[in-house]
């Protein structure tokens, strides 16, 4: 039986970003179930990065990556994963006290700039008359930072299985003994970095789930021939009924916000939420609106509090949750994996992340 200190399941961002720390100090495997790593959430992102997205208690994990991915070492990737975007949050009387929480709640860690959003959105409806400007949201290349992971991670010698689910794990006295299409692999540690399959893997491995729930997500790419500028703001509703951001001179990525209960699978958009994502948007802006070029749907799986879950089973020694990344696992990858190598390992975290509290992730909240 072929043999590794951990194997990883699940080959998306967060499976590659924990498995590039851990690679230079163990034999690690990453078993992956599709022939492409990104094939699931992490492909299908919108791609930004926004301190206040997620709350205050993803936003010191938002906020530590920021420099990571902004200015990475030049081995990992040359140049910036970020660029300018800005995201612009727009209210309508009767929403003061959403802005007014949002102001509060990032008074301390984020700058947020009250404005009169017509000033910056031409074509904004007129009863768009609240606005807080957050000018550190940047745009995030997933593709090139995903693949900057992955290549780390097999040049440190971690091995990747693809086409390759994990169907079943049981630990034993010698630790785990997994179950593949290649045959079995046995490993000290088992980590759960399974997305949507997080509970389902957990199941697998004979381990209690924890209540991790995918919600589908529908994106809608849509041409917008008299797009005002491609460097608008991403367009964020406070009552999170939509956003949207250009993407090139003529079109947008627009999304419900929706949060539809989904079983693990190859999401795929439903009509209904489409057609909600265009009546919002044209609840926005009197922007005139060509065809609809694309639309694909994700999901964002998230634990009963909405806050990712990183740690050791307190129950099963040698399974290590990295798991419900929510719609924050891109932006949070950097630190989010520095941390978790550093539960992992036992070693010290590094400066980066050693003033973030663990607490609030750690699986033991839910046992
Ligand atoms: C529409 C949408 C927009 C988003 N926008 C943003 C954004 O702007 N910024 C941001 O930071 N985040 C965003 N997110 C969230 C982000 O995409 C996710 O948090 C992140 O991709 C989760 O990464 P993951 O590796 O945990 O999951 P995944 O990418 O889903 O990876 C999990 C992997 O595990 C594999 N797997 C599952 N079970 C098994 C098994 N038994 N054996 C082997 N392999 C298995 C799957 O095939 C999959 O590839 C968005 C998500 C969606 C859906």
């Amino acid at each position: 039986m072929t043999q590794f200190d951990i194997v990883i399941v699940g080959g998306g961002i967060a499976g590659a970003s924990l498995g590039a720390q851990l690679a230079g100090e163990a034999r690690v495997l990453m078993l992956e179930m599709e022939a492409q790593p990104g094939y699931h959430a992490t492909g299908r992102s919108v791609a930004f990065w926004e301190e206040t997205y997620g709350g205050p208690l993803l936003q010191p994990l938002t906020t530590a990556s920021g420099p990571l991915l902004a200015k990475p070492d030049p081995d990992f990737h040359d140049g910036s994963f970020l660029s300018p975007r800005g995201t612009l949050h727009i209210g309508r009387p009767g929403d003061e006290p959403l802005r007014d929480a949002l102001l509060a709640e990032f008074a301390r860690t984020v700058e947020l700039l009250p404005v009169n959003p017509a000033d910056l959105v031409p074509g904004l409806r007129p009863d768009w008359t609240l606005g807080l400007l957050e000018p550190s949201c940047r745009d995030i290349d997933v593709a090139a930072l995903h693949h900057a992971y992955l290549r780390r991670f097999r040049l440190l010698g971690g091995e990747t299985w693809l086409e390759s689910r994990m169907e079943g794990a049981r630990a034993g006295p010698g630790g785990w003994r997994i179950e593949t299409p290649r045959g079995p692999v046995s490993c000290g540690v088992l980590v759960n970095a399974a997305g949507a399959w997080a509970d389902d893997v957990a199941v697998r491995a004979g381990v209690a789930p924890i209540g991790i729930r995918p919600l589908r997500r529908t994106v809608v790419q849509l041409h917008v021939p008299a797009l005002p500028s491609p460097e608008l703001p991403l367009i964020m509703d406070m009552e999170g009924g939509f956003y949207f951001k250009p993407d090139g001179h003529d079109r947008i990525w627009l999304t419900p916000h929706d949060e539809e209960p989904s079983a693990p699978c190859d999401a795929a958009p439903e009509e209904m939420a489409v057609a909600q994502a265009i009546a919002r948007f044209e609840s926005a802006v009197d922007w005139p609106i060509g065809r609809v070029e694309h639309k694909w749907a994700g999901l964002r799986s998230f634990a009963p509090d909405r806050v990712p879950v990183f740690g050791f089973d307190p129950g099963v020694p040698g399974f290590f949750w990295f798991a419900g990344q929510g719609g924050f696992g891109i932006q949070t990858a950097p630190a989010a994996a520095l941390m978790g190598a550093a539960l992992l390992t036992g070693n010290a975290p590094p400066v980066t992340v050693a003033a973030i509290d663990v607490m609030p992730y750690r699986p033991d909240r839910f046992r």
